[in-house]
């Protein structure tokens, strides 16, 4: 079965196809398709985008199509930026100026605790679709720190570690990532959907 991958990040593309391992599915990323426009992702939720990304893309394309949309989320900032982690600082995906931004914010703040939320929809060629999310809790650092994978990374301690997650190796990241928890969701949920034959929509 063929399921197109919705998202356009090259870094997200790179983590979902290592975590998303299902067998007898061949992923798609939406670029290596012709004529499939960009998704505006404008919703008020993390499940309202990725439910927006995989339902466009798969009446566009007439495949099952799955997209995520993810966030962290900062208990004492009312669990911003959340949905608006990608352009916290104001331009989409400059990942430095949003490190400035929140470890400002953050300055002199006790509360530091944080996660990630990642929410994976899946859509029917209809349009129909269901949605898994897998959380990662942790805390903020008081620097950046680490080489390793993109956004929040260098700034995000996973509960129960010492190291950033940029610190960590992309394979030590993975196996805890809230991506890994979605995709580990989607596959306990979905398994047999995605291993059967090639179904129209989803059963009632
Ligand atoms: P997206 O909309 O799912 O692409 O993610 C929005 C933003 O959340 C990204 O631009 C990153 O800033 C942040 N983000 C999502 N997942 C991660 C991650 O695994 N590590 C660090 N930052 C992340």
């Amino acid at each position: 079965m063929k399921v197109i991958l919705a998202s356009r990040n090259p870094d997200k593309l790179r983590e979902m196809q290592s975590v998303l391992a299902f067998p007898g599915i061949e992923f798609l990323p939406v670029r290596a398709l012709p004529g499939v426009p960009e998704v505006v992702e404008d919703g008020d939720t993390l499940e309202a985008n990725a439910v927006k990304k995989a339902r466009i893309t798969a009446q566009i394309t007439g495949s099952w199509a799955l997209a995520d949309d993810s966030g962290l989320e900062v208990y004492a900032l009312n669990m911003k930026p959340g949905v608006h982690s990608a352009r916290f600082a104001g331009k989409h995906g400059d990942y430095a100026a949003n490190n400035r931004k929140l470890l400002e914010l953050l300055r002199n703040v006790a509360d530091r605790r944080a996660r990630f939320r990642c929410v994976i929809a899946l859509s029917s060629p209809a349009g129909r679709c269901r949605t898994v999310e897998g959380i990662c809790a942790g805390c903020i650092a008081d620097a950046p720190r680490g080489p390793h994978g993109f956004g929040y990374d260098p700034v995000f301690i996973p509960e129960g570690h010492l190291k950033t997650f940029a610190e960590m190796t992309p394979a030590e990241k993975n196996r805890l990532s809230h991506r890994f928890r979605a995709a580990r969701a989607a596959r306990r949920a979905w398994h047999s959907l995605l291993s059967g034959p090639n179904l129209p929509d989803w059963p009632d």
